[in-house]
């Protein structure tokens, strides 16, 4: 097998002028006129694939309620068991979880497909571990031991008692006359509460190609965060016997698909694997935890490891590389070689190049793996992806290449079309052919960069009846991301005007930790309600501005993907975050907490 990382001793001749043109040109055959809009939300005759859940045993009976609770988060996953957890350390015992899945865990309730791993170091990726004692059995996990950790953690914290499983929200909506949130529910509740956290993460709505005969096709067809295991048989291991005598087709090649094929390409009948741009893929190399090393542990390991991955992946300067994986390689190469000499005053257009040769060189060595593994060499060429590291969201995985050497597994490149063209009743079209199979599987991502209002499916209505999708219709308008001026007392964790890290659990516990010491704030000095001022919102605007280093000529020249808005302009996901990184913009709040005036938000 092979490991790529070998391949950066190979630093080939590197044809600068000639990699960009190709990267032009294979960016150009799959940029579309539709961009985001080519995607459609599951809803109307398409909502069976998001609102059927496969994994529930019971449905759960219960009265709709009228009551009145002091904190409502909305979200079980990870960032809202923390907001509860830290919000029940700060004191506030008064909470309502509210979660749509049958169980905790958000993101990783629902993608339970086979081989669903969490490709962040484990030691960072799973929090409250020195809280619970609990120590990863990996470096990488996998969803079945990442599930168990949002159970344990809703167990050690009394979560459970406290949540409303099965039910989703259907509205927010201020009352300015009791100074309550009114929210309602699909079970017809109209809860009031006098704080709302809305703790969605950020993948919590899947997403389908909109192309047509979606509805007509007559076999069988999931999303993949809707696993259906009764069909496949098997389970996150993999052994999905009921698929021997299926063929059965896989759209897309991200982070999702890279670690679901091997299982498919291990026990389908065939499989074909539709893809439209190939992702970079990476070497993965997971190993069991060495107790001698857990045994080195100081108290406090945690924090400081996330810290030194926050660091690093921000190229802030750091003395060893505590987490040191194919993550830290690709920062410390790509993205603090440029951090470090901008700040060492060099000229920019120089650092720019050779960051840009880093790149190369990198994107070579991914390139180099797919030659190495694929024997098939149509299969390899269109498996190579031609685009900057981070034009994309980097993956890893030891056996995705390896599965195109199995007889029983057809890549379709299907980039002549730009994606797969539209379903029949028997099959998937592509570049005009039609392969007829008996089940698709749509591995087609989530509302990740769409419109705000598509990521987060329900109404919010502020002071007056004013909605936050229009508030915020040409950006986001808040202090430190958290909140915004004519919203009182509802917080935001998520990706906003703050800082963003790849290892996400970590980002919103540093939310959830500081939402919560401001509930805490508001109660001890007897106010009711809590929002930002209208100057320090703008002052909050100005500095994330200022601060921002344009990625927009980089963003443009990428292959159209969610990290750029599907090509459509610059900004993307990342265009309105705090550039200095995660551990700046901890110390920033940190020291607005260490002030103590609540300096910006308005105490009603
Ligand atoms: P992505 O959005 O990354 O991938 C969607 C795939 O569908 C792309 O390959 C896309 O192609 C393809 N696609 C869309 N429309 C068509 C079409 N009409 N025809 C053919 N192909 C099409 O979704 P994922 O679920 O893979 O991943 C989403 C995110 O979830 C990741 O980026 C990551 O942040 C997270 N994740 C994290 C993991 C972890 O280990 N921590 C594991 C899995 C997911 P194209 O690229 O051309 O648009």
């Amino acid at each position: 097998m092979s490991t790529g990382m070998g391949a950066t001793d190979r630093q080939a001749e590197i044809d600068a002028e000639a990699l960009r043109r190709k990267y032009r040109e294979e960016r150009d055959r799959r940029l579309r006129a539709d961009g985001e809009a080519q995607y459609v939300e599951m809803a109307g005759k398409l909502a069976r694939f998001a609102e059927e859940d496969p994994y529930i045993e019971t449905v759960i009976e219960r009265a709709p309620s009228t009551e009145e609770v002091e904190v409502v988060i909305i979200g079980g996953g990870f960032s809202g068991m923390l907001a509860a957890a830290r919000l029940r350390e700060a004191g506030i015992k008064d909470i309502r979880i509210i979660e749509a899945g049958g169980d905790f865990g958000g993101t990783w309730y629902w993608n339970r497909y086979p081989g669903a791993q969490c490709d962040i170091d484990a030691y960072c990726y799973l929090p409250l571990l020195e809280e619970l004692g609990y120590m990863p059995k990996e470096k990488y996990s996998y969803v079945t031991e990442i599930f168990e950790h949002c159970q344990r953690i809703g167990n050690a914290y009394g979560l459970y008692d406290i949540t409303w499983f099965q039910t989703r929200v259907h509205a927010l909506n201020w009352d300015e006359d009791i100074k309550r949130w009114r929210i309602s529910t699909n079970r017809g509740d109209d809860i009031k509460a006098r704080f709302v956290v809305t703790a969605l993460g950020t993948a919590s709505r899947a997403k389908l190609p909109g192309i047509p005969g979606i509805e007509d096709f007559e076999g069988h067809s999931f999303h993949t965060s809707r696993w259906d295991y009764d069909y496949t048989g098997g389970d996150t291991n993999g052994n999905l016997h009921k698929l021997a005598d299926k063929r059965v087709a896989i759209i897309g090649t991200g982070a999702t698909a890279i670690q679901a094929v091997p299982h498919l390409a291990a026990s389908a009948g065939e499989l074909f694997v539709f893809q439209r741009t190939p992702s970079s893929v990476d070497y993965r190399g997971n190993k069991p935890t060495d107790p001698e090393w857990v045994k080195s542990l100081q108290p406090g390991w945690q924090r400081e490891r996330r810290q030194n991955f926050g660091d690093i992946v921000m190229g802030r300067p750091f003395s060893q590389d505590l987490v040191n994986d194919a993550w830290t390689d690709i920062f410390r190469n790509l993205v603090a070689v440029g951090v470090t000499n901008l700040m060492q005053g060099m000229d920019p257009a120089k650092v720019a190049e050779m960051a840009e040769m880093a790149d190369f060189q990198k994107m070579n060595q991914i390139r180099a793996r797919v030659d190495e593994t694929v024997q098939n060499v149509e299969a390899a060429e269109a498996l190579k992806p031609w685009y900057r590291q981070f034009c994309k969201r980097p993956t890893f995985n030891d056996h995705f290449l390896e599965a195109f050497n199995r007889p029983n597994v057809t890549l379709v490149d299907t980039s002549p079309s730009k994606g797969v063209q539209r379903l029949t009743k028997t099959g998937v079209v592509a570049n005009d052919i039609e392969y007829p199979v008996d089940c698709v599987i749509f591995s087609t991502g989530f509302e990740i960069s769409t419109a705000f209002k598509r990521r987060i499916g329900f109404e919010i209505n502020g002071r007056g009846g004013q909605s936050l999708f229009d508030y915020w219709a040409d950006g986001f308008k808040t202090l430190h991301g958290h909140s915004s001026n004519g919203f009182p007392n509802w917080f935001y964790i998520g990706i906003s005007q703050n800082a963003l890290s790849v290892n996400m659990t970590a980002m919103f516990d540093d939310q959830a930790q500081h939402i919560a010491y401001i509930i805490a704030q508001v109660k001890a000095r007897g106010a009711t309600t809590v929002e930002p001022t209208v100057p320090a919102q703008q002052e909050w605007i100005a500095t994330i501005r200022k601060l921002s280093v344009s990625n927009e000529a980089f963003l443009n020249a990428c292959t159209p993907g969610y990290y750029n808005n599907e090509g459509s302009t610059g900004g993307g996901l990342t265009g309105e975050i705090y550039a200095p990184g995660i551990n700046a913009f901890n110390d920033l709040l940190a020291e607005w907490r260490a002030q103590g005036d609540m300096a910006g938000l308005h105490l009603g």
